[in-house]
């Protein structure tokens, strides 16, 4: 077994795929079988990420400072919709970081895990997700995790009758985005979780390359996404000089340009890929080795090292003006100093730093836009 947590079972963090390449879990499940599902890396996103959300769940754990910060803006909020909520009513914690298993009989057959859940009386329960990343994300309604939670809640817990989810995002856009389900909607949920897990089992189910596949754990072995992977550089350039490759534009230019973004992040996985294959046997590649990363100097202790430059007779303004500072950690020291938090800290500290701080504006990225809700008649 590759993944004893969710028994190799679909489970609610993967819905997002599983809804959009219904035919990823029998890719999955056959990589597996013949193992060939190789593990991916953990990204630093990835660590960061995990780190926040198990301090949260209580574990002790020395954070850096921006992950500090994050994780009291996540409790903050937490606060927030829990007093909203509960509109001074007393609740109950339902639990942190607990899976829940849906069941055909006795055979578990698909799971989620949910980041904190509380209880009100005995039919509501309110649901909190953290996201950490610095990236757009679809709102509470439209999100496939959370609604997979809903429908697990709702086959273990039958007398729920009133679901609340929330997404705490200190990064994104929309810091916190809450949605609402009944009990008529948390059995349709249900439904459609049921729904696809079966269409997922259709030998003939299609694979569809997309952003998603970032996280599909089959990607290194997925013929549909090898698909996508761009011609050497030099061709590509060739093409384009010989003017028989013009770029699309409108609906199908921005399909292009996700499918640009998806197999950016597969030839980053690959190379990731190979590098193991080639740590672990260095003849693997012919022509091919692994170099040490560059070493380069650094100063972690910044006092220490201006005192040793005051001892050496030399003057502190010379070494201050060879200093660059982070605002992230310098903001969040600040924090803790004066207690100042999320949006009034960031006010107080720039008021601070007026005169100092000066703004630099990288160039501008291309990004896509989060998905329109369905508009209704
Ligand atoms: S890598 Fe992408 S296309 Fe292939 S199975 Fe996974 S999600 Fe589907």
């Amino acid at each position: 077994m590759i993944d004893p947590e969710r028994l190799d079972l679909p489970s609610a963090s993967s819905a997002n795929r599983r809804a959009r390449c219904i035919g990823s879990e029998n890719l999955i499940r056959e990589l597996r079988a013949r193992d060939l599902l190789e593990p991916l890396p953990e990204s630093p996103d990835a660590k960061w990420g995990t780190d926040i959300h198990a301090a949260w769940a209580g574990k002790e754990l020395q954070l850096q400072a921006e992950a500090q910060a994050t994780l009291e803006d996540i409790k903050r909020m937490e606060t927030l919709v829990l007093a909203d909520w509960s509109s001074g009513e007393p609740y109950s914690l339902l639990g942190r970081e607990v899976r829940l298993w849906l069941r055909d009989g006795i055979m578990p057959v698909a799971s989620g895990k949910y980041d904190v859940a509380y209880t009100q009386g005995t039919n509501r329960v309110l649901i909190l997700d953290a996201k950490t990343l610095y990236s757009q994300l679809e709102p509470a309604a439209h999100n496939d995790q959370l609604r997979e939670l809903v429908a697990l809640l709702r086959f273990n817990y039958p007398l729920f009758e009133d679901f609340r989810v929330a997404i705490l995002a200190p990064h994104a856009t929309q810091p916190i985005s809450i949605a609402y389900f009944d009990r008529f909607e948390a059995e349709l949920a249900l439904r459609l979780l049921r729904l696809s897990l079966f269409q997922s089992n259709d030998p003939n189910a299609p694979r569809t390359p997309g952003p998603w596949c970032k996280v599909c754990p089959a990607q290194l072995n997925c013929p549909e996404l090898r698909a996508l992977v761009p011609l050497p550089k030099e061709t590509l350039a060739q093409r384009v000089e010989r003017g028989d490759f013009t770029l699309p534009l409108g609906t199908e230019g921005s399909s292009f340009l996700h499918q640009i973004h998806t197999a950016k992040a597969v030839i980053k996985s690959l190379e990731e890929a190979y590098k193991e294959i080639v740590l672990k046997d260095p003849n693997a590649l012919p022509g091919w080795a692994l170099r040490n990363g560059k070493k380069i100097r650094e100063i972690s202790n910044t006092s220490a090292a201006l005192q040793t430059w005051i001892d050496a007779h030399c003057n502190p303004n010379d070494f201050l003006a060879s200093a660059t500072v982070s605002i992230t950690t310098l903001q969040a020291r600040f924090g803790q100093a004066t207690g100042f938090k999320g949006k009034r800290l960031t006010q107080k500290f720039n008021q601070l730093f007026a005169t100092e701080l000066t703004y630099k504006q990288y160039a501008p990225e291309l990004v896509p836009l989060p998905l329109e809700p369905p508009q209704l008649p």
